[in-house]
C-alpha cells in the first residue's frame, strides 16, 4: 500500500499536450511544490503521481480526463483530499485536483447553494451562515464537500434534514467521455440518484447544488467528556441508546469512547490517560429548546470536561477540527449495527478498552429521523436500515505502530460482524482491502442498479480509484 517509490521510478509520460491546454498549474516531480501536492491528509498514504493538475475550471477537468483516457494512465480525483483510504492520489498517474475550484454561491431566496467540486465544508458553512442557512455536512470542517457527499454524508443536521447526499438537488458532471452534463430531477435523473451516495464512480462533479435550511446562527451544542472508568462506559452507552430512542429529529448525536490524550493545550494534565465517554450533539432548532433536549447527555455524573453551550453553528461545525491533523496516521473502519442491546454494548466496551493509541476512539453514530426515512428510490446510499453506525478509528503517530493499530480496528470489526447485515459506511472503509465484496455488501441491494449506471456513464471504469462499482 505504502511502497516508497523513489521519484526516479515514476514512469515518464509526455505531458506537453496537457501542459499546453491547462489554465491551472501542472505540478510534476521536479516542481518545488511536488512533495506537498502529492500528499493527502492521511499520513499512511505515500504515493508518487506522474503529475498533479490543479484545475481552474470545467475545461481543465475535461482536458485531464481526455488526456488520461488517450494515454491510458490512471487518474485520482481530489476534492478535499480527506479520503481515509487515500483515493485522492496514486502512483504513476494523474491527480485531477479540484481544490482551486472552491467557489460557493448562495441564493438565499431560493435557498440553494451552488458549490464547486473542490470546496470544503468550511467554505459552505461560512457562506451559507451569512444568510442564516445551512445544508447538512460532516462534523469536521476540513473535509471536501465532494467525497463526503458522494459517499453519503453524516453530520450534525442529519436526523432533521437528512444526509448531505439527500440534500443534493443538482450537479454539473464531466463524464468519462469528456462531456459536461447536468444531473437533476429533470435531466439525467438516474445520474443524480447515483451521485447521492454512489461514490465518485460516474464522473467528476464540478458543481454541486444543495438545498439549504434555516439553521442558527446560534445553536445548542453538547460536547461533554464523562468519566468512563469501571462500569461507566457500559452505563454511558446504554444511556446514549435510550436517549436516542426518545430524541426528536432536531437532535443529531455521536458518542465516542477513548482515553484522554496527552494534549495539555486541550485537556488538563491531571486527567490524561483516563478512559472517557464523549457525548456530542446538536439541536437544529431554537437554542433554548435545544438546551432542554440535550440536557440528559450532560446529566451523567460530573463531567471530566464540558465544552457544551450555545454557540454559533459555524463554531460547532469546527469543534473536531484540532483532533485530526494532516499527516498523522489513520485507519478507520465501520459497520452498520442492527441494534444496540446489552450484549452488543459489552462487546463494544471490551474492544474499545483495547485501543492501542491514546488518540484513537470508538465512535457510535445514531441513525434515525430523516436519515432512516430516506428512500432507496431517491438515493444510492445504503445503510438507513441500521440503528447505529459503529466506527472504530485508529489515529497514531509512529510507523512502527501501524500493525498494532490496524490490527485493533480489524479485530474489532471482525468480532462485531454478527451484529450487522455486513454493510458499512463506505467513507469509513479502511483501505477497502475486501475490494468488490465490500462494495457489494456496502451498497447492498443498490449494487446491481449502480453497476448498470456505471456501464452507462463509465463503461471502461476510468473512474476506479474510489468506492468502485464495476460496470455491469
Ligand atoms: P478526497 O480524498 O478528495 O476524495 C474522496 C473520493 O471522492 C475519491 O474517491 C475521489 O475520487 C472522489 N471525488 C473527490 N472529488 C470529486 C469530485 N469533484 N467529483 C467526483 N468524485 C470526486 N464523513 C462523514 O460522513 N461525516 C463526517 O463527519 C466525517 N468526518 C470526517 C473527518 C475527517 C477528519 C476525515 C478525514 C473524514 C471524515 N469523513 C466524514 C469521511 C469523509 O466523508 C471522506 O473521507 C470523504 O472521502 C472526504 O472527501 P474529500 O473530498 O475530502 O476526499
Amino acid at each position: 500500500m505504502n511502497a516508497k517509490l523513489p521519484s526516479a521510478a515514476i514512469k515518464p509520460i509526455d505531458l506537453q499536450v496537457l501542459r499546453d491546454c491547462l489554465r491551472g498549474e501542472l505540478i510534476e516531480p521536479d516542481h518545488s511544490d511536488y512533495a506537498e501536492a502529492r500528499s493527502v491528509w492521511n499520513g499512511m498514504i505515500d504515493r508518487f503521481p506522474a503529475a498533479i493538475a490543479r484545475c481552474r475550471g470545467v475545461r481543465d477537468v475535461a482536458a485531464c480526463i481526455g488526456f488520461a483516457h488517450d494515454n491510458a494512465i490512471p487518474i485520482a480525483v481530489r476534492g478535499g483530499g480527506h479520503n481515509v483510504a487515500g483515493h485522492a492520489t496514486c502512483d504513476n498517474g494523474l491527480v485531477i485536483d479540484l481544490s482551486p475550484m472552491n467557489r460557493v454561491e448562495i441564493d438565499p431566496a431560493a435557498r440553494i447553494a451552488k458549490v464547486q467540486g473542490g470546496a470544503t465544508w468550511a467554505d459552505v458553512d461560512n457562506a451559507a451562515q451569512a444568510f442564516g442557512l445551512a445544508t447538512p455536512g460532516g462534523v469536521y470542517s476540513g473535509t471536501g464537500v465532494a467525497g463526503l457527499t458522494l459517499g453519503g454524508g453524516f453530520g450534525w443536521l442529519r436526523n432533521q434534514y437528512g444526509l448531505s447526499c439527500d440534500n443534493l438537488i443538482g450537479a454539473q458532471v464531466v463524464t468519462a467521455d469528456g462531456r459536461v452534463i447536468r444531473a437533476d430531477e429533470t435531466y439525467n435523473a438516474d445520474l443524480l440518484w447515483g451521485l447521492r451516495g454512489g461514490g465518485g464512480n460516474f464522473g467528476i462533479v464540478t458543481e454541486f447544488e444543495f438545498r439549504l435550511h434555516p439553521v442558527g446562527p446560534e445553536v445548542m451544542f453538547a460536547f461533554v467528556f464523562h468519566d468512563g472508568r469501571g462500569d461507566k462506559m457500559h452505563q454511558a452507552i446504554r444511556r446514549y441508546r435510550d436517549f436516542c430512542a426518545e430524541a426528536p429529529d432536531q437532535v443529531s448525536t455521536i458518542m465516542a469512547c477513548g482515553v484522554i490524550p496527552p494534549e495539555p493545550d486541550i485537556f488538563p494534565t491531571e486527567i490524561h490517560g483516563i478512559p472517557f465517554v464523549l457525548f456530542g450533539g446538536l439541536y437544529a432548532g431554537p437554542a433554548d429548546e435545544g438546551q432542554r433536549a440535550l440536557q440528559p447527555l450532560l446529566d451523567f455524573g460530573k463531567p471530566l470536561v464540558d465544552h457544551s453551550g450555545i454557540m454559533p453553528y459555524v463554531e460547532a461545525q469546527q469543534v473536531f477540527d484540532p483532533d485530526y491533523p494532516k499527516g498523522m496516521r489513520y485507519y478507520w473502519k465501520s459497520l452498520n449495527l442492527q441494534h444496540l442491546d446489552d450484549e452488543v454494548i459489552d462487546r463494544i466496551v471490551e474492544h474499545a478498552n483495547r485501543q492501542v493509541s491514546p488518540y484513537s476512539t470508538t465512535d457510535l453514530w445514531h441513525i434515525g429521523g430523516a436519515v432512516a426515512r430516506g428512500s432507496a428510490e431517491d438515493s444510492a446510499f445504503y445503510g438507513r436500515q441500521a440503528a447505529f453506525l459503529l466506527n472504530p478509528e485508529a489515529n497514531w503517530q509512529n510507523p512502527e505502530d501501524d500493525a498494532a493499530n490496524i490490527g485493533w480496528v480489524q479485530a474489532f470489526i471482525d468480532d462485531m460482524e454478527e451484529f450487522s447485515d455486513g454493510s458499512r459506511y463506505l467513507n469509513f472503509a479502511g483501505f477497502q482491502e475486501e475490494g468488490d465484496e465490500m462494495m457489494r455488501k456496502g451498497f447492498g441491494p443498490q449494487h446491481a442498479r449502480l453497476a448498470a449506471l456505471k456501464r452507462k456513464y463509465d463503461p471502461h471504469n476510468l473512474f476506479r480509484l474510489n468506492q468502485n462499482v464495476k460496470p455491469a
